[in-house]
Order: structure tokens, then sequence, then C-alpha cells
């Protein structure tokens, strides 16, 4: 059975495959090679991707995107607090938890991130079935480099609810490092800077390829820059002239600005190839159509220093990776936002006129380096590709309180994974100590109120000692997929505790899982159902539409009565009817109708 590779993206998504020895990036069924990240309900229907994406005008309060912006993060947090205030659907504090609450079939639902997460891998992955023709049950699933421990977690419970087996969780840019490799493995050794700036995220990987073995070296970002911010200047730009034209205030009126914001997303996208565009939005707020001239210039002056900051990262990156700009045998570039030309100037510029890597498609890298993974850890390799190893990096420093303050390393930044870090001489800090609260914190900063705070566990029960005296061996624990395990224990006592889970940050444990995996069961059922009502009701029109054609062909208005004939048309036009009233009936009331219809029909035997 084949793995998958799906690049679960804020704003678009992807799914590729290895099949006879290479890598297929797989097309939806709209025949489109990238899937909106998108997912919205309606009074009778889940839709996810492109369909979604078509309606979210219409439907706004009920179309989620960008969940994966949440995605591990507590509701209290700055981010997903900013994140709100832009979004025209909603979002609520469920035990610290970020839910978006929408409706569903006229009801109140509410959905966690990594549920919304879990819709979007399921329809990558029944895309990928179809195109394969089986069932499919592990994937390799990419993340930012930058992602924290818990939107690792968070994307790996996604994949859980999605009934996916996640082999393992592996960083974008070193997927995208993978598909630039995959045709450069040589004995030379190359070094390669990954520049991935999509929709939400930005990310910079410096790695090393050689022999078929890829060594991530460094890796720098921010999980909160990419297009979307471009499009929030620009639209807040458009607002501003909206209000110096007609007095109207629009900034608060969620509505008003997410019709901007698309349609300056799509003037964005035009000033990638012209060097100027107008942004257009029909009735944008009291009825007033908007209408404004925008340049390249202008919207470049406008980000100036969002793209500054990418490049203060790249500089970052590599200080850490030890290297200078012209040790850098190649740029590769990756994620939609690369496109823009501003972007790729200022990379030039730093690189000293260094040719940008243009022979992957920047949509596809990460999906593609993901399936190769996927391949390369299935044991059936006979339809694989070539192996190959990668070697990959934890993105921040991670460590342990002290004195209830400081910050302990134990793991480094940018220190290889898998990898175990052991320590023996963790102690008490007070005489007499009977408990001690571990807590565990990443970050960079030498204060652990500056850093990010993961979990804490406690050991109790200890032997009242002078302070110093109780020893514990302490362990931390990065998997594969950057995971972390950390275990304390007492060798004298053989007292010991430990976390994986960080309950703190609102972590799903494996009841709410399945729970949620259940519920997407049902989801799926329900989609099916709508699907099958949908072809019912076709199949319901398109007979009525054939008998009444036939009632009008020569033959039939040879044969019978005017009355006759009347009547079956009354039964047909009442079934259109009843169709157009009844949105939601179900297969069998639509079937029989249609058994009724053809009862009568048949009763002239001309079929
Ligand atoms: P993610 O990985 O975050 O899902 P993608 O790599 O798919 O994102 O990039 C999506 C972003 O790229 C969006 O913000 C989109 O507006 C932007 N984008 C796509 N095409 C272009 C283009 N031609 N010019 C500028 N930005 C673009
Ligand atoms: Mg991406």
């Amino acid at each position: 059975m084949p793995a998958i590779g799906i690049d679960l993206g804020t704003t678009y998504s992807c799914v590729a495959v290895v099949k006879n020895g290479k890598v297929e990036i797989i097309a939806n069924d709209r025949g489109n090679r990238v899937t909106p990240s998108i997912v919205s309900f309606t009074e009778n229907q889940r839709l996810i991707g492109d369909a979604a994406k078509d309606g979210a005008s219409q439907n706004y309060k009920n179309t989620i995107y960008q969940a994966k912006r949440l995605m591990g993060r507590p509701y209290s947090d700055d981010t997903v607090q900013s994140d709100i205030k832009h979004w025209p659907f909603e979002v609520i504090d469920k035990e610290r938890k970020p839910y978006f609450k929408v409706q569903y079939k006229n009801e109140t639902k509410t959905f966690c991130p990594e549920e919304i997460g879990s819709m979007v891998l399921t329809s990558m992955r029944e895309t990928a079935e179809a195109f394969i023709g089986q069932k499919i049950e592990e994937a390799v699933i990419t993340v930012p480099a930058y992602f924290t421990d818990a939107q690792r977690k968070a994307t790996k419970d996604a994949g859980e609810i999605a009934g996916l087996k996640v082999l393992e969780l592996i960083n974008e840019p070193t997927a995208a490092a993978i598909a630039y490799g995959l045709d450069q493995f040589s004995e030379d050794m190359r070094k390669i800077l990954i520049f991935d700036l999509g929709g939400g995220t930005f990310d910079v990987t410096v790695a090393t390829i050689k022999d078929r073995v890829i060594d991530v070296i460094a890796t720098g970002g921010n999980t909160h820059l990419g297009g979307e911010d471009f499009d929030n200047r620009m639209a807040e730009h458009c607002a501003a002239i909206f209000l110096k034209k007609h007095g109207i205030p629009i900034y608060s009126n969620t509505r008003a600005m997410s019709k901007l914001r698309r349609a300056c997303e799509h003037s964005k996208r035009t000033l990638s190839s012209s060097t100027n565009d107008n942004v257009v939005v029909e009735a944008l707020a009291e009825g007033i159509d908007f209408s404004a001239p925008i340049t390249r210039a202008k919207f470049d002056d406008l980000n100036s220093d969002l793209f500054d900051q990418t490049i203060e990262v790249v500089e970052k990156t590599l200080l850490d990776a030890k290297l200078r700009v012209d040790q850098i045998d190649e740029i590769v570039l990756v994620g939609g936002s690369t496109r823009l030309p501003r972007i790729r100037e200022l990379l030039e510029e730093l690189f000293e006129g260094k040719e940008l890597r243009r022979t992957i498609n920047p949509d596809e890298a990460v999906a593609h380096g993901a399936a190769a993974y996927a391949s390369n850890l299935c044991e059936d390799v006979s339809d694989g590709i070539e192996q190959f190893t990668i070697r990959d990096v934890t993105p921040l420093s991670l460590g342990m309180e002290s004195c209830g303050r400081d910050m302990v390393t134990f793991i480094p930044r940018n220190t290889n994974i898998p990898t175990r870090v052991h320590q023996d001489t963790w102690t008490t800090t007070k005489d007499h100590q009977t408990s001690i609260l571990f807590k565990v914190f990443e970050g960079e900063r030498a204060a652990t109120k500056d850093n990010n705070i993961l979990g804490s566990f406690v050991i109790n029960d200890i032997p009242p000692e002078p302070r110093g005296v109780p020893k514990f061996s302490i362990s931390f624990d990065i998997d594969a997929s950057g995971i972390l395990t950390v275990h304390a224990y007492q060798r004298s006592t053989g007292l010991q505790n430990s976390i994986t889970i960080e309950n703190d940050k609102g972590r799903l444990d494996a009841i709410m899982i399945n729970r949620m995996k259940a519920e997407a069961e049902v989801f799926k059922q329900a989609d099916e159902e709508w699907k099958a009502q949908s072809q019912a009701r076709h199949k319901l029109e398109d007979y009525v539409y054939a008998v009444k054609k036939s009632i009008r062909s020569r033959k039939f208005v040879a044969r019978y009565s005017e009355e006759e004939r009347q009547k079956i048309l009354k039964k047909c036009s009442d079934s259109l009817n009843w169709l157009e009233i009844h949105t939601n009936a179900a297969k069998g009331e639509i079937e029989a109708w249609r058994k009724d219809i053809k009862r009568e029909y048949d009763r002239y035997q001309l079929l």
C-alpha cells in the first residue's frame, strides 16, 4: 500500500505520491494541483477546497480558512487574538483552546483547528485514493520548520482524526530540499538555502546535500509572516482610500474587509507580472462600489518592512549556519509568495546576483519531497525511489527552568534530530524540599519568562535532605517528527515522572481524538448522503425531461390522447415543483417520485 505526502498549507494544500519510481503531484476533482485549505458549512452540506472557496463571499460566516494559524495555540495567544480580529467567522474560547463556531444544517457547531485540518487532510487523501485506486492509510505530513512542539502535535492529531497513520512529520523546507535534491545527489557537497514564503508562514533553511544525504544545518523563520500579511496591508491602504473618498470607515466591518482582502489578493498576483492594476469591489459598503488603481511600486512600499524582515531572517539563519552568502551554491524558492518580484530582487541583491533556482514549482516542491520521503519510509520499496537520508534539526532551544526564573538549555537550537540529552545533576534549591516542579520551555532567552512554556510535571514525596543533595537524572528526547519527551528520575528512590504532551496548551487527549474521529466518519457519511441525494435529484430531473420530450414526439402524439399526455405532464411538473421546494429531500423520497412517473409512463410502454 503506498504512502502519500501531504503539504498541509495555511492557504493551499498539495498531495503527492510515488508511482513507478516517480513522484506524481495529484490533481483534485477540479483538475487543480493545489487545493485551498478551506472548509465551509452550509444549510445542507460541508464543502472542502475549491467548492468552499467559491462560496466564501456568500457564506463568509461559515467558511473557515487559515485554521493552521491556530493549530497548537491557546486562545489567549497574541497571534490568535490578532487573527480573530481580521476574520469574518467566529472563534470562541473553549477550555482555553480556540474553536471555530459555525452553522451547519441549521445547527450551531464548533470545531477546533485540528478538526478543520483533518477535514482538509481527508479531502487530500480522497484525491490521492481516486488517483491510485486504492485505500490509503499512511502519510508524511509537512510542517513549517519553525513550528513549535505544540503545533507539531496538533498537526499529528489532525492526521489521526482524519484516520491517517502519520509516518512522520517533516519540515516543509526540508521536504523542498528533498524535492530539489532528488536529481542533484552527487559526491560534491552542495550548500543550499531554501526560502519558503507562503500565505501565512515564512521559513528559511540552510542544508547540505551530498551522497544521498540531506543535512539541515540551520533553520529560521517567522510563523506569522506571509502573503496574507501583504494582502492585509493592501486592504488597509484601500480602506483608507475608501474612507477619504466616501467618509465611511470599514475597518471593523469584517464582511467588507474580507471582500476587499480577496480583491487585493487578486491584484497582488496581477502585480507580480504587471506593474499596475485596479482593485475593484462591487458594493463594498453601503452599496458603494470601490475602485482604485495600484502600482507594484506602491504595493512594495506598503510592505517594505515585511519584505526586509525576510532578508533579516535569511542573514540570521546564515549566521547560525556559520556560512557567508557567497558560500551558498543554490537558492531554492518555495511558496506562492516567492513569485513577488520584489522578494526576488532582494534575494538577488543579497546573494550578489546569484541566480535563483526556478526549476521546481514553488507550489508543489513541499508535497513532492514529502511523497518521496513517505516512499522512503515505506517498507515496500519496489515501486519507490532510490533511498536517501535526511538529518533535520530542532528549530528552538529546549530546556528547563531553574530557580524559578532561569532557562537551562538542554538541547540547543539547530541540533540534529532525533536526539537524546541526558543530565544527572539536577537537584533541589531549598533545604528539605519534598517536591520538585519541572517546567519545560522552548526559546533562546535567558529568562524563562521570555520563552515559551511547553508544560510541567511534578515529583512528590522526595525524602527531605539539604538543598543540592537529592540528584535527578533528566532526559530530553526528540523523535524524528520533532516531538519532545522529558523524563525525570531519582535513582536513589526510584521516583520518576515525565511529559510528552502539554495539557497546558489544550492538547487533545486520546478520548477527544477518538470522538473527533467518530465525528469525522459522521461527516463523511453526511457528505456521501448529500452526494447520493444530489445524484438522485439529477436522475429524477433528467428522467422528467426525457419523459417530457418523448411525450412531445410525433409517435406519442399519434397514439395517445391529449388528456393522457396532460396526465403525465402534470406528474412531471409536480415532481419538478416538489424538488424545488424540498431542497433537502432524502434520496428515497426522490426515487419514489421517479418510480411513480415511470409507472405512469411505462403504462404507455413507449420507453
Ligand atoms: P501556504 O504554504 O501558506 O499554504 P502557498 O505556498 O500556497 O501558501 O502560498 C500562498 C500565498 O502565495 C498566498 O498568500 C497567495 O496570495 C500567494 N501567491 C500565489 N501566487 C502569487 C503570485 N503570483 N504573486 C504573489 N503572491 C502569490
Ligand atoms: Mg507552504
